[in-house]
């Protein structure tokens, strides 16, 4: 699958608002918007000074698990794409930040100003699985069809009112909690596409078969590279797997 990602807050631990409070010697701070707006004349211009330092944007730290987990989906023939926002002077100093800590990644895209729309580069990258924390990414993600996870935790405040647009078992503390609820795979028979999800397995009797759509032929799925998460899901009271519809 083509997995799409975010950068701030999804791979990397960008907590500028935060970090230009604790500058200005700020005890409180109001919750922020995605636009900062609540913030103070002064707390947005050192957030935004943060935003735009070459030097800053190129040291952040990867979010505890990210990197392993990235491995992890492309050993399993994932592709991985991230598309985030930086403005042209920061492009570089990002580019080499987010290749030194996940070299797994094949493409870095960019989208020029921070709430921009990256939908037109999901879809002209083929994108199967969109993850962020910003809420408007990723509900424009979901709103294409694409199989969306929200990244929600203590550090994501701008979030926390849209948790409700997405199902619970779409809004993870972190990418090394996501469990792929679609597979991409190739039937064996005709080569056609085919997308089963976990509840495809799970709720039928012959757990390790599909039946393909369009040769109407059983595929099984551990042939195909799946997640060692679904082994589990498929196998338990899996009837064998020799089992045919
Ligand atoms: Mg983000
Ligand atoms: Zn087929």
């Amino acid at each position: 699958m083509k997995i799409g990602l975010d950068y701030d807050g999804t791979l990397a631990d960008n907590r500028a608002v935060e970090i230009a409070a604790r500058n200005l010697g700020l005890i409180n701070y109001p919750d922020y918007s995605y636009g900062l707006a609540e913030l103070s004349k002064e707390h947005r211009a050192e957030t935004w000074r943060l935003f735009t330092d070459p030097e800053y944007m190129g040291n952040l730290q990867a979010l505890p698990g990210a990197i392993d987990q990235l491995y992890q989906w492309k050993n399993l023939g994932h592709k991985l794409i991230v598309i985030t926002a930086r403005g042209p002077k920061l492009q570089p100093s990002t580019r080499i930040a987010i290749e030194d800590d996940f070299p797994v990644v094949s493409k870095i895209l960019f989208v020029d100003v921070f709430d921009a729309d990256k939908t037109v580069l999901m879809k002209q990258e083929g994108i199967d699985v969109w993850i962020d924390d910003s809420a408007h990414n990723a509900v424009a993600a979901k709103n294409l069809g694409i199989e969306t996870y929200l990244i929600s935790n203590k550090h994501t405040v701008h979030n926390h009112q849209s948790r409700s647009l997405f199902p619970a078992d779409h809004i993870v503390e972190r990418v090394a909690q996501i469990l792929f609820k679609t597979i991409r795979i190739k039937c064996d028979h005709c080569h056609a596409l085919l997308k089963p999800t976990i509840h495809d397995l799970q709720d039928n009797r012959c757990r390790t078969f599909v039946k393909c759509p369009h040769c109407r032929r059983p595929v099984n799925v551990l042939t195909n590279k799946i997640p060692p998460s679904w082994k589990h899901a498929i196998y338990k009271g899996a009837t064998n797997e020799h089992c045919y519809y």
